[in-house]
């Protein structure tokens, strides 16, 4: 890949953003130039594909020279001084960014995977570093073949805990999918091999059917003046397809949008109109219409769904959204960012724009004080953003995420174990509920505790980073003196049980 290339697909023209991805470009070339990949190829190529990536998304340059220097700290030791002198200190805020979660490992264990997804987050002071990182993970799992088998597995996992969620949390569904397509036959081989069996056999018979269908669809649509900007079809992918398997018994039958059509119109009225001269032509299946637009998913994904018998023994399912709909569904937040502006705006706004996304939320007035409310759809709303609750005398969905995030960086910690596994609990939190939180009869079973490598009484407060060893001891009990330390209910409800087991 060439520079000019990426110069291209930048949307800006200004000859001073050119100039400082043309100069990172080249920066990155000579600092990589004795460093291959495990293909073989020049490391160079992914730095290359990673900023390109970061181009695509929309990014503003810092964002794309940071892909280009992004593995520069880490693997051929330039000193971040260098890059602050080159580049400023934006670019070097979005490297060493990056650096820091790719130092984070995911060891497997599914407790932890909700507290790497929010340590990521609360990590990323800027939104850059997260669609860098997205990027660089990207590209990595796009040549995952050539790493050594050994590490594939987890690698791949990683991708499917904590990287595609971001990803979807952040509405960049083209990531998201991409990485979950890539991730699913390394961590999943058995499962992926089961599912394209299934998928195979019907393959052809599927296509020719959909084939068929959409000829039909279109031809009625064009005959009611609706005028189609774009129509695909598509086949569910493996991933996509085995996570609904799982929890269908594995009955194919059961799976209703196996096949889809998507077409793009001109209007949201279109998109309604189109609906109706379907269900006019074709009868819809009960209880699978879905109006995204008036309801958008908590990610912002806006869409009308149904799913109709086509008369031949089938049903498909058809999505109707508008392009700017579909921009919106493929890449989320990376298209609100607003990089261009966000010097000149007022932080708030700029805040507001990055974020609001993520989740939906409804306000009600209550006696004249308003209360913004997170609704839970059940499906994406995150876990911890679901405990946080109502938030009182919020004014705006700007103030309501600033205190989100206010209220998240203050009030958690984020600690390690000796494996490199991340726990996040309440400030103030000792090395009692971290023995909690990773398993009940650790900490019952807890005598002392080691904090960076040093041994300490188990009531110690714990701080941001602290990697926290537990010493246990068959026969050790809790005592009523830790109710009064510990922070978590989680860790309260085990002391509690236990003293009462003890008593009887
Ligand atoms: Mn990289």
């Amino acid at each position: 890949m060439t520079l000019h290339e990426i110069l291209e697909t930048m949307k800006t023209s200004s000859v001073k953003d050119l100039a400082l991805v043309s100069k990172a470009y080249t920066f990155a070339e000579n600092a990589h130039k004795d460093h291959k990949r495990y293909s073989g190829e020049p490391y160079f190529y992914h730095l290359c594909e990673t900023a390109k990536l970061i181009a695509e998304l929309g990014a503003d340059a810092p964002a794309i020279a940071a892909g280009f220097l992004h593995d520069t700290i880490e693997d051929v030791n330039v000193l971040p001084e260098t890059i602050r002198k080159e580049f400023g200190s934006d670019v070097l805020m979005l490297v060493e960014g990056v650096t820091k979660l790719g130092r984070l490992r995911y060891s497997g264990a599914d407790r932890y995977s909700e507290s790497m997804r929010r340590m990521f987050i609360a990590s990323s002071k800027d939104l850059r570093v997260l669609i860098v990182k997205l990027c660089d993970r990207l590209h990595n799992m796009r040549t995952l073949r050539y790493v050594p088998k050994i590490k594939q597995a987890r690698i791949a996992k990683e991708t499917l805990e904590i990287y595609a969620p971001i990803a979807y949390r952040l509405g960049i569904r083209k990531i998201n999918r991409e990485l979950e397509e890539l991730a699913f036959p390394f961590a999943y081989p058995e499962e992926f091999g089961r599912v394209k069996k299934l998928v195979n056999e019907k393959k052809s018979e599927l296509l020719k059917k959909i084939e068929k269908f959409h000829k039909s669809l279109l031809k009625g649509l064009v005959r009611q003046g609706i005028l189609i900007v774009h129509a695909e079809e598509r086949l569910k992918g493996p991933y996509s397809l085995y996570t609904k398997l799982k929890n269908r018994d594995w009955d194919f039958e059961k799976i209703y949008d196996l096949l889809a059509i998507r077409i793009m119109v001109k209007s949201v009225e279109d998109c309604y109109r189109a609906l109706g001269v379907i269900h006019g032509i074709w009868r819809p299946l009960p209880g699978r219409i879905k109006d995204y637009i008036a309801f958008p998913k908590p990610n912002g994904y806006r869409s009308l769904h149904t799913t109709v018998f086509t008369g031949d023994g089938g049903i498909v399912e058809i999505q109707i959204r508008t392009e700017e709909m579909h921009r919106e569904s493929e890449y989320g937040v990376a298209l609100h960012a607003d990089y261009k502006e966000s010097d000149k705006q007022p932080k708030g706004k700029q805040k507001k724009r990055m974020y609001s996304s993520l989740i939906s939320w409804k306000k009600t007035s209550d006696k004249g004080k308003t209360v913004l409310q997170i609704e839970d759809t059940g499906n994406g709303v995150p876990a911890w953003v679901r405990e946080l609750g109502d938030f009182d005398s919020v004014t705006s969905e700007q103030e309501f995420w600033e205190s989100l995030r206010e209220d998240f960086f203050k009030n958690r910690i984020f600690i390690f174990t000796p494996r490199g596994d991340v726990v996040d609990l309440p400030t103030g939190s000792s090395p009692i509920d971290f023995a909690y939180a990773i398993h009940s009869d650790i900490g019952h079973h807890l005598v002392g505790a080691k904090v960076n490598g040093k041994l300490v009484s188990i009531d110690t407060a714990l701080h941001n980073g602290d990697i926290v060893e537990i010493l246990t001891k068959i026969g050790a009990k809790p005592t009523a003196k830790w109710l009064a330390v510990v922070k978590t209910t989680i860790a309260k409800k085990h002391i509690r049980n236990m003293l009462q087991k003890l008593k009887q």
